[in-house]
């Protein structure tokens, strides 16, 4: 997918749009490896104005992700729109191609805390146990987060040990 230049620039303040579906490979992202699902749907217009080229894209498309607190896997729908700078390098050749414009529209619409419900009670850092499914394992003190609060003071004095012995 990329834009004629010589034709833009030939007319100077025409607005050209394209519209296509594309196929894109797996995006790595923040250390995570993302899955596109099925084709993006990009619309992008370019102009060229006063000796510079001005690029719109907009990206709808489906992303497989995993939650960030309990790490089930989850299906993200992405729509992003924006006007990203384009680099006079971008623009030196006679076309420009828009695939980076494209996966960067991708990355900026991603959420940087996926989660599958939004009361998601994720994974207690301490004992492992996924809060949605299962209770703290035992011992853990994850626990007096969850109880009464006149209760966790006897619990803390249940917890330590005896000062004296
Ligand atoms: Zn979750
Ligand atoms: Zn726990």
């Amino acid at each position: 997918m990329k834009f004629d230049l010589e034709a833009l620039r030939t007319e100077p303040g025409r607005s050209v749009s394209l519209t296509r579906d594309v196929d894109l490979p797996d995006l790595e992202w923040q250390g995570e490896i993302l899955r596109v699902l099925g084709p993006v749907h990009v619309v992008a217009s370019a102009v060229y104005q006063e000796g510079e080229f001005i690029l719109n894209v907009a990206v709808r498309g489906r992303v497989r992700r995993k939650c960030s607190r309990c790490l089930v896997e989850l299906v993200e729908d992405v729509h992003e729109e924006g006007t990203p700078e384009v680099h006079p390098a971008e623009v030196a050749g006679p076309t420009l191609e828009l695939r980076p414009f494209i996966e960067a529209g991708l990355r900026l619409g991603l959420s940087p805390k996926p989660l599958c419900t939004p009361g998601c009670l994720g994974i207690c850092p301490e004992c492992g146990a996924d809060l949605n499914w299962e209770r703290h394992r035992e011992g853990c003190h994850g626990q007096t987060k969850r109880l009464d609060p006149r209760l966790s003071v006897l619990r803390k004095l249940l917890d330590e040990p005896p000062s004296e012995r």
